[in-house]
C-alpha cells in the first residue's frame, strides 16, 4: 500500500495546481484522476477548448467586418469545420501534456482512476487502495439541467457536446444567457448560425452589474443574437432531426416553441461528488448540495479537505486554483489564504466583460455610499484602431475614502485589463493612487485610468 501525506481528487485547474504546490512545499503528492489526460472540465471540455473557438471565430469576423477597410482586399476565408475542431483538440492537447510535464518535473504520481474514499485516511482506485495523511477533494462540477430536459449531447447538448458538433448548426437554441450560453453562442453567431437564447430572469449575466449587462446585450443583439428574456423553459424535446423548445413568457404566462438543429443547456452546473462515498463517510453537505468546509478547507471530516466547484463560491477555474494553492499552504503548516472580495469573472466574447468586487447593485443594496467614475472606449485612440470601441470602463469607489469597491469592464482586452484593479484592490489603493499612476500612450488600459479620474477631477478625453 503506497502512503502519500496528500492524495488529491480531481486534476482539474483547483487540483492540480493544489498537486503541484504541494509538491513545491516538500509533501510526497499524488493526484487521482480518471479521465484519460489531465487538467479537468476546464483544459478538456471547458475554458481552454471554448477559448480557441472564440479565438478562431472572432478571427472569421474580423475578416469579414474589418479587413477591407484597413485595406485588406481579397475573399473572406471559408470555415473548415473540421480543421478548426482539430486546431482545438490540439490546443487542448498540448495543455494538458503540459500538465503531465509538470506532475513528472515536481516528482506527483498521477494515479489513473476514478477515487472512492472507503474510510479517512485511504483512497481506494480500481484494486488499489492508498494512505494519505490528508486528502483533498477537488472533483469539480457537472452540467446541471433542467427538469423536462435530457442531454443527449447530439441534438440536446451541453458544453461539452457543444464543443465537438459534429457540423455548425444552421439554428442553434441556446438555454441559459450566462457565461456559458454566450461565449457559445457568440462563437456560433460567428459562424453564421442563427442563434436565439432564451434566459428565465429580465437581465442576462446575472449577478453582472446592470448597466454593463444592458450595454452588452445591445452589442450582442447587433451581432445577430436574439435574446428573449424572461422566458422560462418549460422542456425540450429531441425529435429526429431537430430539437423543439417550450417556453413560457414569464410576463403574460403565454407558451411559444422554437426549435432549432442543436439545443444547448448552459443554465448551470452542480458540484460533481458521485462515487466518492461521502454519504457514508458521514461528510456534511450544504443545502445546494456542495461539500461542507470550515473556511480553511476542511470538511466535516478529518483529514478530509475540499475545493474548487465543489464547494461554496463562484465556479470559477481561478477560484479553484487559488483554493488549491491555498490548503496546500494549510497542510504544509502555513497560512492559505484566498481573498474572496478580489476574485475577477470575464465573459470572452468580443468584446469582453470583465468584473471584479461590488457592483452598484450590490453597494445600494448595502446602503453604502459610493461614487462612479466611467469612461467610454470611444475615446481611446487604441480601441478606435482596433475597431473595438464598443464599450466602457466603470470604477466604483467609496465617497469617503476614494478607496476602489469594484470595477467592470465591457471592452477590449477586458479580461486582461481588470487585473490592475484586482491588484489595486488587493493593496487597498484609491481611485487616485490608480489615477496617478502612469499609463503607457497608447494602451486600451489607459481607459481604466482614465475612469480613475472620473471617480476624482474628471477624465481627460471625454
Ligand atoms: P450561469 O449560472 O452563468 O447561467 C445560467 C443561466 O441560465 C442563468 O442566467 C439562469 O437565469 C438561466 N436559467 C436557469 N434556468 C432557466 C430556465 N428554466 N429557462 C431559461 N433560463 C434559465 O451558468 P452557465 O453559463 O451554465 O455556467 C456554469 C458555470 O460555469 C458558472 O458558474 C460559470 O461562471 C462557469 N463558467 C465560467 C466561464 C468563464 O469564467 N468565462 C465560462 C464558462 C462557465
Amino acid at each position: 500500500m503506497a502512503s502519500y501525506d496528500v492524495i488529491i481528487i480531481g486534476a482539474g485547474p483547483g487540483g492540480y495546481v493544489c498537486a503541484i504546490r504541494c509538491a513545491q512545499l516538500g509533501l510526497k503528492t499524488a493526484c487521482v484522476e480518471g479521465r484519460e489526460t489531465l487538467g479537468g472540465t476546464c483544459l478538456n471540455v471547458g475554458c481552454i477548448p471554448s477559448k480557441a473557438l472564440l479565438h478562431a471565430s472572432h478571427q472569421l469576423h474580423e475578416s469579414q467586418h474589418n479587413f477591407e477597410k484597413m485595406g485588406l482586399k481579397g475573399a473572406a476565408p471559408k470555415v473548415d469545420w473540421t480543421q478548426m475542431l482539430a486546431y482545438k483538440d490540439e490546443v487542448i492537447a498540448q495543455n494538458t501534456k503540459g500538465i503531465e510535464f509538470l506532475f513528472k518535473k515536481n516528482k506527483i504520481d498521477w494515479i489513473k482512476g476514478w477515487a472512492t474514499i472507503p474510510e479517512p485516511g485511504l483512497v481506494t482506485v480500481g484494486d488499489e487502495t492508498h494512505k494519505a495523511k490528508n486528502i483533498v477533494i477537488a472533483t469539480g462540477s457537472e452540467p446541471a439541467t433542467l427538469p423536462g430536459i435530457e442531454i443527449d449531447e447530439k441534438l440536446i447538448v451541453s458544453s461539452t457536446g457543444a464543443l465537438s458538433l459534429p457540423k455548425i448548426p444552421k439554428k442553434l437554441v441556446v438555454i441559459g444567457a450566462g457565461v456559458i450560453g454566450l461565449e457559445l453562442g457568440s462563437v456560433h453567431a460567428r459562424l453564421g448560425t442563427q442563434v436565439t437564447v432564451l434566459e428565465y430572469l429580465d437581465q442576462i449575466t446575472p449577478g453582472l452589474d446592470a448597466e454593463i449587462a444592458r450595454s452588452f446585450r445591445s452589442i450582442l443583439k447587433k451581432q445577430g443574437l436574439e435574446i428573449i428574456t424572461g422566458a422560462a423553459v418549460q422542456s425540450a424535446e429531441a425529435l429526429k432531426t431537430k430539437a423543439k423548445v417550450t417556453y413560457k413568457l414569464r410576463k403574460d404566462d403565454s407558451t411559444h416553441q422554437v426549435d432549432g438543429d442543436v439545443v444547448l443547456v448552459a443554465t448551470g452546473r452542480k458540484p460533481f461528488t458521485q462515487g466518492l462515498g461521502l454519504d457514508a463517510l458521514g461528510v456534511d453537505l450544504t443545502q445546494r448540495g456542495q461539500i461542507a468546509t470550515d473556511g480553511q478547507y476542511k470538511t466535516s471530516v478529518n483529514g478530509l479537505y475540499a475545493i474548487g466547484d465543489a464547494i461554496e463560491g463562484p465556479m470559477l477555474a481561478h477560484k479553484a486554483e487559488d483554493e488549491g494553492m491555498a490548503v496546500a499552504e494549510i497542510l504544509a503548516g502555513q497560512k492559505g489564504h484566498v481573498n474572496y472580495g478580489v476574485i475577477p469573472g470575464v465573459i470572452y466574447t468580443a468584446p469582453e466583460v470583465a468584473a471584479v468586487g461590488a457592483t452598484e447593485e450590490s453597494l445600494k443594496e448595502a446602503g453604502r455610499a459610493y461614487k462612479v467614475g466611467k469612461f467610454s472606449f470611444m475615446g481611446n485612440g487604441r480601441a478606435k484602431a482596433m475597431f473595438a470601441a464598443d464599450g466602457f470602463v466603470k470604477i466604483l469607489a467609496d465617497a469617503e475614502t476614494d478607496r476602489i469597491l469594484g470595477a467592470h469592464i465591457l471592452g477590449p482586452n477586458a479580461g486582461e485589463l481588470i487585473h490592475e484593479i484586482c491588484v489595486a484592490m488587493e493593496f487597498g489603493a484609491s481611485a487616485e493612487d490608480l489615477a496617478r499612476t502612469c499609463h503607457a500612450h497608447p494602451t486600451c488600459s489607459e481607459a481604466v485610468r482614465e475612469a480613475a479620474l472620473a471617480c476624482g477631477d474628471g477624465a481627460i478625453h471625454s
